[in-house]
C-alpha cells in the first residue's frame, strides 16, 4: 500500500516538472493607455503581414513556446557592425542590422517546415542605422506609446514591437529563427522579444540580467532575470514593462529604471517611460512585415507615409516614399535641425544649441535665455523636422 502511494506521488511530482510551459496569448491585447499586460500602440496595424496559418501550437487564449518550430538554416554575418558611443552628451548607435549571431535561411524556403505557417520572403539586408538618445534619460509624468520598433539590441538587430503586421502576438504566430528573429520588407532583422542570442552572462549566472538593447527614449532594456536572478513576468513590472532598482549602467551602479524582456507578451517595451522618445528611430524601423500597408509615425501628425500597396503573404516588395526617406535624413541629423531652427527663431545656431541643452532639449531653459516663448522655441524645432 504505502509503496502504491509512493509511485502515485512519484508520477505526481515527475508530471508536474514536466508540466509544458503555456503562455497566454498576446491577440488583441492592444490598448491606448499604459495597461500591465498590454501594448500601447500609437496607430493600430492592420494589413500588415505575418503567419497565414496558425500551428498547433496556439490553441485558444495561449500557446505552448516549447512546441512551435523556428526557420531553418545557420547563416553567419561576419560583416556585422555596431558601435555605441558617447557625442555631444548623446548616446549615439550606429549598426548595419546584420546580427552578431548566425540567423535562418531568408526567404522561408520551400522546403522549411516553416513554410507551412510562415511563407516570409524577405531577405535579409544591410541597413544604415543611426540614432541618437538622451545619455540619462528621465522618466516622464505620463508614458507614451509605441509604434513599430521599440528599441535596438546589443546584438545588432532592431527590437520590433510585440505585434506583426496584423496587430497580433507576433512571437506566438511568426514563425523566427533560432534567434527570434527575421526580416521585414525592408530586409530589417528583428526581433519581437527575448532572444536567446542576445547575450546576458549574468542572467545565466542567476544574478540580474545584462542590457541587452536600448530603448527609443533612452533607457535600457535587460534581459529575462531580475535581482536575484528570480525570472520575471509582467506581474513584476510596470505597465511600460520596466522598473525601477540599481543596476550596471554605464559601467556603475545606478538607480535607474528600465525595461525587462520576459517570455511572456508584450515581451519587451510595453510603452515608454522616457519623458522624450526617438520616435524617427522608431519610425525607421516601422513594423510592416511584408504586407501592404505602412504605418503612420508616431506623433508625427504633419509628415504623411506613402501607403504601400501589395498583398500579405505574396513577397511583393514596395519602396516607400521620397517624402519620408528625405524626412528621415533630416531627422538623422541634428545639426540640420538645430540650423532650420535657428534660421526660423532668427538666432545664431550655436547659440540656441546652447540655450536648449540635452538630449533632451530645455525648451524652457532657452525660452528664459533667449527671450523667446518656449512654445515658439518648440515648433521651429518641429518645423525644422525634429520629433515631437
Ligand atoms: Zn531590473
Ligand atoms: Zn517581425
Amino acid at each position: 500500500m504505502m509503496v502504491r502511494i509512493f509511485f502515485v506521488l512519484l508520477l505526481l511530482f515527475s508530471f508536474s516538472a514536466c508540466a509544458e510551459e503555456t503562455l497566454p496569448l498576446g491577440d488583441g491585447k492592444i490598448s491606448n493607455a499604459p495597461q500591465i499586460g498590454y501594448l500601447w500602440v500609437c496607430h493600430q496595424q492592420k494589413g500588415g503581414g505575418g503567419a497565414f496559418r496558425d500551428g498547433d501550437w496556439i490553441q485558444g487564449n495561449v500557446w505552448y513556446p516549447g512546441r512551435k518550430i523556428q526557420v531553418q538554416g545557420d547563416v553567419a554575418w561576419p560583416n556585422s557592425k555596431l558601435t555605441v558611443s558617447v557625442e555631444n552628451g548623446a548616446r549615439v548607435v550606429r549598426a548595419n542590422d546584420l546580427p552578431k549571431h548566425n540567423t535562418g535561411v531568408y526567404p522561408v524556403q520551400q522546403n522549411d517546415p516553416a513554410y507551412q505557417y510562415d511563407r516570409n520572403p524577405n531577405t535579409i539586408r544591410e541597413q544604415n542605422v543611426l540614432f541618437y538618445l538622451p545619455l540619462n534619460p528621465e522618466e516622464a509624468q505620463y508614458p507614451s506609446c509605441t509604434g513599430g520598433a521599440v528599441g535596438f539590441s546589443l546584438s545588432g538587430a532592431w527590437i520590433f514591437n510585440s505585434v506583426d503586421g496584423e496587430g497580433r502576438d507576433a512571437v506566438a504566430h511568426e514563425i523566427q529563427d533560432k534567434c527570434s528573429g527575421h526580416p521585414e520588407i525592408k530586409g530589417q532583422y528583428h526581433y519581437h522579444g527575448p532572444s536567446p542570442c542576445m547575450k546576458d552572462a549574468s542572467g545565466a549566472r542567476n544574478m540580474h540580467s545584462d542590457l541587452v538593447g536600448y530603448a527609443f527614449d533612452g533607457f535600457g532594456i535587460y534581459g529575462l532575470k531580475g535581482e536575484g536572478g528570480k525570472k520575471l513576468r509582467n506581474a513584476d513590472l510596470d505597465a511600460c514593462h520596466g522598473h525601477k532598482h540599481k543596476v550596471v549602467w554605464d559601467g556603475a551602479e545606478k538607480d535607474i529604471y528600465h525595461y525587462h524582456m520576459t517570455p511572456e507578451y508584450p515581451y519587451s517595451v510595453g510603452c515608454f517611460k522616457g519623458n522624450w522618445v526617438n520616435y524617427n528611430a522608431e519610425w525607421g524601423s516601422y513594423n510592416a512585415e511584408w504586407g501592404s500597408q505602412g504605418m503612420q509615425p508616431a506623433g508625427g501628425q504633419q509628415m504623411q507615409t506613402q501607403q504601400m500597396q501589395g498583398q500579405a503573404g505574396n513577397g511583393r516588395m514596395q519602396q516607400r516614399g521620397s517624402q519620408r526617406q528625405q524626412y528621415q535624413q533630416q531627422q538623422n541629423n541634428p545639426l540640420l535641425i538645430l540650423q532650420g531652427a535657428a534660421q526660423i527663431l532668427g538666432v545664431n545656431a550655436e547659440t540656441l544649441r546652447q540655450a536648449v541643452g540635452g538630449p533632451p532639449p530645455d525648451f524652457n531653459q532657452a525660452a528664459r535665455v533667449l527671450g523667446i516663448p518656449a512654445d515658439t522655441i518648440h515648433a521651429a524645432f518641429r518645423k525644422a523636422g525634429a520629433p515631437n
